[in-house]
């Protein structure tokens, strides 16, 4: 037994969306065995202090038993329940009138919804026509609810006029007014996101810098924070240490339709693979976890930060980043770059 904490984030049921921003990548939709929750708290109950277990690892209540769902989810976790984020499905919440109630039975407050600027471009990103409207129908049906809707937005080089019409759309609404109404409150962001998953796609229309429309300043997420790739270079050129994720807590598992299963920290590609479930011995993959012995780990504690700038740094580019955005950014580049091609041949 260790004395950790473990979460299984299982994709039991899939996602209806295909967002171009996906940072777990995106992967087909694929409906697990009706047995596999259990299987799966069964497997690591020998081995941990306590097993908290979610049904859903991308769209939450995406299945049309969501209720249920909840109440096993809860039933099954040993020592730890699982928890409501500010997260809820919004295909779900046009389509099925008992959902809304549902998450206020649950006690949701507050549901975040994702954007990329008007329709065209939010149906464009998102993967689907009409995801757009839905968001718009998601948000009118939440505030008659008295849930506060949030709403995100990623901006990149396409998206970032357009994200400015959303900031105004969103006051012509009276989003916030109404909010405030039922003692509830209105919050509109924006940011680039994390340059793993499907966003790394994105990299050569991140935004730069200086193309950050003024009127989206205040809203934008640790503006102060955000630097030029130009800058993050600079900052890291002689830095000596190494970027290696670490469970320093409870221990995230995010778990494939087909068994795979992943670390929490970054995409769910080959190279961050702990190992698979069904194929594999059992103890040998308890080992893997605990010892975090995983191809793309192993690699990040044999280069430093100084040799992922040299090797994979633009010194020349404004893009926006976070400073540990871009150290995974550049992490994940060396990882695509060396194992990638071991898993070619
Ligand atoms: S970002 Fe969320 S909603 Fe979009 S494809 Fe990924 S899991 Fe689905």
């Amino acid at each position: 037994m260790y004395k950790k904490s473990i979460s299984l984030v299982v994709d039991m049921y899939g996602c209806p969306n295909r967002c171009k921003h996906c940072w777990l990548g995106n992967m087909p939709n694929r409906k697990m065995e009706e047995n596999a929750d259990q299987y799966l708290v069964d497997y690591f109950k020998p081995y941990f202090d306590s097993v908290t277990y979610y049904s859903w690892l991308r769209e939450p209540d995406y299945c049309p038993e969501y209720a249920k769902r909840w109440i096993t989810d809860n039933k099954i976790s040993i020592n730890k329940k699982p928890m409501r984020f500010e997260l809820a499905s919004f295909w779900r919440i046009v389509r099925d009138s008992n959902y809304i109630i549902f998450l206020k039975e649950v006690n949701v407050k507050v549901v975040q919804l994702t954007f990329f600027g008007l329709e065209k471009l939010t149906d464009k990103y998102i993967g689907r026509s009409g995801a757009f409207q839905e968001l718009l129908k998601a948000t009118k049906i939440l505030i008659e609810n008295k849930i506060s809707p949030r709403w995100q937005a990623f901006i990149n080089e396409e998206t970032r006029n357009e994200i400015v019409d959303l900031l105004e759309l969103s006051k012509e609404l009276k989003i916030h007014e109404k909010c405030l109404e039922f003692g509830g409150g209105f919050k509109f962001f924006v940011h680039s996101g994390s340059c793993d998953g499907e966003n790394a796609k994105l990299y050569n229309i991140r935004i730069n810098k200086e193309n950050i429309p003024i009127k989206l300043i205040p809203y934008y997420l640790d503006y102060d924070e955000v630097l030029t790739e130009q800058e993050c270079c600079d900052i890291l050129k002689s830095d000596s240490s190494h970027f290696v994720y670490h469970n320093d807590g409870d221990i995230v598992l995010n778990i494939s339709n087909t068994y795979d299963i992943y670390f929490n920290f970054t995409q769910m590609s080959e190279e961050w693979k702990i190992g698979n479930l069904k194929t594999e011995d059992q103890v040998e993959i308890i080992r893997r976890i605990i010892k975090e012995d995983i191809p793309a780990l192993n690699l990040a504690r044999n280069i430093t930060v100084e040799e992922l700038v040299q090797k994979y740094g633009d010194k020349n580019s404004h893009k926006a980043f976070h400073l540990s955005d871009y150290k995974s950014y550049l992490l994940n580049c060396c990882v695509k770059d060396i194992l990638g091609k071991s898993n070619q041949t």
